[in-house]
């Protein structure tokens, strides 16, 4: 279950969609989540569909549900608040209502979809309550939660005005999953200084209310290594690869992929690099960075602006340092599918991955996966990343300090070869280990399923 489902045909953007298809494509089973449409109440429908292993079954939404649900308080109020930037919550009481409408909604009509012995597995902070509503429906099935986003600590929590009653729907899960141990314990701890009449069993890693256990634990979210590995080489070769690189001119190549968001610390990593070529006049016209940013949820205004805000350093930037043949930064508001990417990492002699706050990051592992082992590019990664908990031979940096993000970029640059070996050997096998099936695995084992 997930706000958003991607069907076999689609392509989308987005680090959730990617690991549910493939968990789903292995396991089999119902994806239940939002059609992505917005009818008037009286059209609504729930669509079904069954490709390969997988049943779907798409709910439609009313334009109202969809803006106090979705883009209000998944989007304006949860969305920053979990990721740390609480200056920038937008809440409202009926925003929230709105949510747990939807909620119960969702509830309301997976209920006589499931079987006696089915498992059901709830994804993301659109969902939070999902568990509670399919309890007062008499579901007594296991109920697993994965929060991909981070947790912050319960002093910034609080901030939230209905943070009591929206937490507490926590406990009617059976196992709640987080990307890290700092948000396991940021979740354990609110309950402990709360004194909400859960108990907490901090070592154990469990809450416990009325009888009933919850237990909360890391399961970091991974990728399919071994598929991108294998785009990455088969790209080699291909047409736009071949383009790519003959626009390079021998250059080296710098490059960032992120969905248009303000949590991805986006601005500051293009300050950073104008920093850099400031600083470092020898790097002028020998490095280009590409930066891949596919705009999103652009019906929310801080995200209008933070585009707004990108275009003016980027041609800033652009317009000091550009040579007739030369752009520091090629910024590309699309997106492009995994196997591209994938192509474009292997070019690359830096990964910039510098979220101000990220759950996981994805992409961070998906730049390791991607490169030629024999000549590896270095990984500049923030320490906020859940990433970074993972792959501590990346470069590790602070992404609020431009001067470390400068000398992240030079260090990247200048590293000796079998240094950039030997770092990126550790990372890829780990990610070889740890990928998204050991992930999958891990949860559902937990979960009791497995
Ligand atoms: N992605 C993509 N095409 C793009 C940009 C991103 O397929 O043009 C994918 C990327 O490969 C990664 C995911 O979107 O798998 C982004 O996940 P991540 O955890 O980095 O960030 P999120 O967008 O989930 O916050």
């Amino acid at each position: 279950m997930s706000n958003r489902v991607a069907l076999p045909r689609e392509t989308r953007a987005g680090g959730l969609a990617a690991a549910m298809h493939a968990a789903l494509k292995e396991h089999g089973g119902l994806w239940f989540g939002w059609s992505g449409k917005r009818v008037p109440a009286e059209q609504r429908e729930l669509h079904r569909e069954s490709a390969r292993n997988i049943d779907y079954a798409l709910l439609d939404l009313t334009r109202e549900e969809h803006e106090a649900y979705y883009l209000g308080f998944a989007n304006r109020t949860l969305w920053p608040l979990l990721h740390f930037q609480p200056t920038l919550m937008e809440y409202s009481r009926a925003q929230y209502a709105g949510y747990r409408a939807v909620n119960r909604m969702f509830a309301e009509r997976l209920a006589p979809l499931l079987r006696e012995d089915d498992c059901v597995w709830v994804h993301d902070y659109h969902l939070i309550p999902l568990a509670t509503e399919l309890r007062a429906r008499g579901i007594g099935a296991r109920i697993g939660f994965f929060l991909h986003v981070p947790l912050p600590p319960p002093a910034m929590l609080v901030n939230l005005p209905c943070h009591a009653d929206l937490m507490a729907t926590f406990a009617d899960y059976d196992l709640i999953g987080v990307q890290g141990r700092d948000d396991a314990q940021a979740l354990l701890d609110y309950f402990l200084v709360q004194n909400s009449g859960i108990d907490v069993d901090a070592n154990a890693g469990s809450i416990t209310i009325n009888g009933h256990r919850t237990r909360v634990a890391p399961f970091p979210i991974s990728i399919d290594t071994a598929e991108v590995a294998q785009e990455s080489m088969a790209a080699v070769g291909n047409a736009t690869h071949r383009r790519f690189l003959a626009s390079l001119q021998g250059r080296k190549l710098a490059i960032g992929v992120d969905r248009l968001d303000y949590s991805k610390g986006i601005p500051q990593r293009f300050k950073a690099f104008g920093m850099f070529l400031d600083r470092h006049r020898e790097w002028r016209s020998r490095v280009s960075y590409l930066q891949i940013a596919p705009p999103s949820r652009e019906e929310v205004p801080e995200y209008r602006e933070l585009r707004t805000r990108l275009e003016r350093i980027a041609g800033a930037t652009n317009g000091r340092y550009a040579e007739p043949d030369w752009v520091p930064i090629r910024y590309v508001n699309r997106s492009f599918a995994q196997a591209t990417l994938a192509g474009f990492y292997r070019v690359a002699q830096l990964g910039l991955v510098t979220p101000l706050k990220d759950g996981m990051n994805l992409v961070a592992k998906e730049f390791v996966a991607a490169q030629p082992p024999d000549d590896p590019g270095a990984l500049v990664l923030s320490r906020f990343a859940g990433a970074a908990n993972e792959l501590p031979q990346a470069i590790l940096v602070n992404p609020y300090d431009p001067d470390a993000q400068v000398e992240g970029i030079e260090q990247a640059l200048t590293m000796p070869r079998e240094e950039k070996r030997a770092r990126w050997a550790a990372m890829f096998e780990y990610l070889s280990t740890h990928d998204i099936g050991a992930w999958r695995r891990d949860f559902l084992g937990a979960l009791g399923t497995g």
